[in-house]
């Protein structure tokens, strides 16, 4: 897809952005994870076919970027939530806001001291605007964008239990293969470079989060009879 997408930017000379991934950072071995670290990523794992695929999208970014001059712009996604994620997605913060709105035990994988940073999509969005606008000679580069506050997911059940008002009973299932233990961007580029921060902090987020499944996940109203 990335291939396809540069011949046509290549082609039309559009600006092209690649929304990347901290996953090219694998199991990072340095905190917070900077743009200059290569990662620490097992190329035969079960999650090795995203880790790869977006550390080669990047290197196709670069190549055509040096060799055609195509305006490339590379943005290192870091874990991101938000109103509209699928309620089936899978991810952390829908599968734990979900299930806590059904009555559910929350699954939490391992023993929950695993960390991450969380970004609201509002402020994620508001870096790949910046980004594609951004002129630079240094604009190729590629930037992290992320939140900086790393949460273990023992925390996140915590907190999401405040927002509740209610503790909430979690069920341990085991921890998925190649799962990263940490994960924290060094945002400094994107601050220095785009004026970015987030805006809106983790407990605000996950209420305006909460308020759209309670929503979405309400039983449709009932047809009014004739
Ligand atoms: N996780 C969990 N319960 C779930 C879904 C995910 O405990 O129902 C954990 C998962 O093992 C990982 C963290 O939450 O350590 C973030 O997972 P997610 O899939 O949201 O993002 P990623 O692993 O890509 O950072």
């Amino acid at each position: 897809g990335t291939l396809n997408m540069l011949g046509l930017a290549k082609r039309v000379k559009a600006r092209i952005l690649q929304a990347s991934t901290s996953e090219i950072y694998g199991d990072p071995e340095q905190h917070p994870q900077r743009e200059d670290y290569w990662g620490n990523v097992n190329p035969i794992g079960l999650r090795s076919c995203y880790d790869e695929g977006k550390r080669v999208a990047e290197t196709l970014m670069m190549d055509y970027h040096r060799q055609n001059r195509v305006d490339t712009r590379i943005l290192r996604i870091f874990n991101t939530y938000g109103p509209r994620m699928a309620s089936g997605d899978g991810r952390v913060i829908s599968n734990f806001i979900v299930q806590a709105l059904r009555g559910e035990k929350l699954t939490l994988y391992g023993d929950g001291s695993q960390t991450r940073c969380f970004c609201y999509v509002d402020d994620m969005i508001d870096a790949m605007i910046a980004l594609m606008s951004y002129e630079g000679p240094d604009a190729a580069e590629p930037v992290n964008v992320g939140a900086e506050d790393e949460r273990s997911m023992n925390a996140i059940v915590d907190c999401l239990g405040e927002i509740l008002g209610r503790k909430l009973p979690v069920e341990h299932l085991p921890l998925p293969n190649d799962d990263p233990t940490r994960r924290r961007p060094d945002c400094t580029r994107a601050r220095d470079r785009l004026g970015w921060r987030p805006r809106v902090s983790l407990p605000d987020g996950l209420r305006k989060t909460v308020e759209y499944f309670r929503q979405a996940e309400a039983p449709a109203a009932p047809h009014a009879r004739r």
